[in-house]
């Protein structure tokens, strides 16, 4: 069992979750079998109840876990799938304590933060690490925080039992330049260097984020001023053209070869040829095409984070330049915003009325204009309202989730939702089967009739139009086991108009792309020069 723990200072979103994923990724790269736990401090149980406003995107797992959007991160730098318990949260640990102390399992002990909830969170990150060669983990928020302290008291706790050789700290700071003449201050890193200390941790490494590559002068600074060698200071410049760099970086430094003394590893040197490959692909595209993503949280593009990502392994796959251009659904419905210049349309998933409408006009603008769209979810519903308020000529078709009483719902909810009376973790949610009619363009793109996607929803197509939309040209060419519950829609006489129940923006990878975006940014690209010709 051998661990890295990856801590922040200074400030929060200082991109600590990809400094982890890049550590774990080159491990990995040297044939180390790495796994990824995520420690978020706060007390919600999990992200599933928290609007995207608050922490971007809620990622879903295979397991229907909702999680941070840090474990999309791994799983596309690793190229592995999750689960739920790689998402440590206070609200599991306590929950956990809670019940063991009702079910009396602690024999008559007082309950405390230590050792109960500390041993508590070592027990759970043993569990797992004791099946890999090596567990990175990452602990959210900034040393310092009052919610983090019991979770660096374990880690303190665990290199203790385990020690030096198995148990390793990476610790994340700002190096700010301030002034003109581009001086970089490693103030603020020593100042939160002494606050790991006072809790009993020194780090092993510290990774020195920063606009610029950090000069010898401020390595050699921070290297004495924080008790670690020369070349355990590594520099994390800001990556200028792809996050998925940052593993080429550190390798760069060697990091894996001080990690693998460390920590007694015995590994070779990294294979990231692939990985490069696909950079390098990304970083010379033939052509280019402009997106739009039509949503209500596009002032927080993470809200997003999974489509951004998706687009950016379509792009390195077909060599093709993906602009996005972000479309303010509210702005569009009063007319603010404008659609005439884009190759292709998303409507992502989302929750409550907000900005509905205008996502409705935008599947309009798409079918009647034949531009190629893609609606996922809410997108998915909104294009089935479109579709049965205009084609099938029901005016005032909708979902129930915005219009209870609606004479014509469209979007409803299934039986088993309808006694729900709780709000996390109740949707349906994670990887569920979709069979796939074969002659249909979703096939051609999957190359199957079963898929497994990640879903998280509560409202599907009413099983009572279906006849009626695909009499007029909607056909359902995807569904799940039972044949009630549909998954895809594809527009008949229309290059590319499909629709998605499921998310598949969840399982992209960088060498292997959503099949969904791939379609969409193909039919773009056809779309584009249909235009030109
Ligand atoms: N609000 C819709 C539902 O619950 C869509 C959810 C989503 O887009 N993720 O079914």
């Amino acid at each position: 069992m051998k661990f890295i723990i990856v801590t922040g200072g200074v400030i929060s979103g200082l991109g600590k979750g990809i400094t982890t994923s890049s550590i774990a990724k080159l491990m990995q790269a040297k044939g180390l079998n790495v796994i990824i736990i995520k420690i978020d401090p706060y007390i919600n149980y999990d992200a599933g109840t928290m609007n995207p406003y608050q922490h971007g995107e809620v990622f879903v797992l295979d397991d229907g876990a909702e999680v941070d959007l840090d474990l999309g991160n791994y799983e596309r730098f690793l190229d592995i799938s999750l689960k739920g318990e790689n998402n440590i949260t206070t609200g599991k640990i306590y929950l956990s304590v809670i019940e063991k102390e009702r079910k009396g399992e602690y024999l008559g002990k007082t309950v405390q933060i230590i050792p109960h909830v500390t041993d508590e969170i070592v027990e759970r990150i043993k569990t797992i690490g004791r099946n890999y060669d090596l567990t990175v983990i990452e602990i959210g928020g900034t040393v310092g925080d009052i919610e983090s302290m019991p979770f660096l008291e374990s880690m303190r706790q665990l290199r203790r039992e385990l020690g030096d050789e198995n148990v390793l700290f990476v610790h994340t700071t700002l190096v700010p330049i301030i002034d003109v003449v581009g001086e970089q201050k490693t103030k603020p890193t020593q100042h939160s260097v002494r606050e790991l200390r006072s809790l009993g941790i020194q780090p092993d490494i510290i990774v020195g984020r920063c606009r610029v590559p950090l000069t010898n002068e401020t390595k050699e600074k921070i290297s004495s001023f924080c008790d670690v060698p020369l070349n355990a200071v590594i520099s994390a410049p800001d990556a200028k053209r792809s996050i998925y760099e940052v593993p080429v970086m550190f390798e760069e430094q060697k990091l894996d070869e001080y990690i693998d003394k460390k920590l007694k590893l015995n590994r070779g040197s990294p294979n990231l040829n692939s990985w490069k490959e696909f950079l390098s692909n990304l970083y010379t595209p033939e052509s280019d095409v402009t997106i739009a993503i039509v949503g209500k949280y596009v002032n927080l593009k993470d809200s997003y984070l999974s489509h951004m990502e998706s687009f950016i392994h379509v792009s390195s796959h077909l060599r093709v330049k993906v602009n996005i251009k972000w479309v303010d659904s509210e702005l569009y419905e009063t007319g603010k915003e404008d659609l005439s210049n884009v190759d292709g349309i998303v409507i992502p998933g989302g929750f409550g009325q907000r900005g509905t409408e205008g996502k409705i006009l935008a599947a309009k603008y798409a079918r009647e204009n034949k531009i190629p769209f893609l609606g996922i979810c809410l997108g998915f519903q909104m294009a089935v309202v479109e579709f049965s308020r205009n084609v099938l000529g029901y005016r005032d078709a909708n979902s129930t989730e915005f219009i209870p009483d609606t004479k014509h719902p469209v979007i409803d909810l299934m039986e088993e939702q309808r006694n729900i009376d709780k709000y996390g973790g109740t949707m349906r949610l994670g990887a569920q089967k979709v069979i796939i009619k074969e002659n249909s363009i979703s096939y051609s793109l999957y190359n199957k009739t079963v898929i497994y996607e990640r879903h998280r929803h509560r409202y599907e197509v009413n099983p009572k139009y279906i006849e009626e939309m695909e009499r007029a040209g909607m056909i359902f060419t995807g569904v799940d086991e039972t044949g009630i519950r549909m998954e895809i829609f594809e527009l008949k006489n229309h290059p590319f108009y499909i629709g998605t129940q499921f998310h598949p923006e969840f399982k992209s990878r960088p060498l292997n792309p959503s099949r969904m975006h791939l379609g969409l940014v193909k039919a773009a690209m056809e779309y584009k020069r249909s235009k030109i010709r």
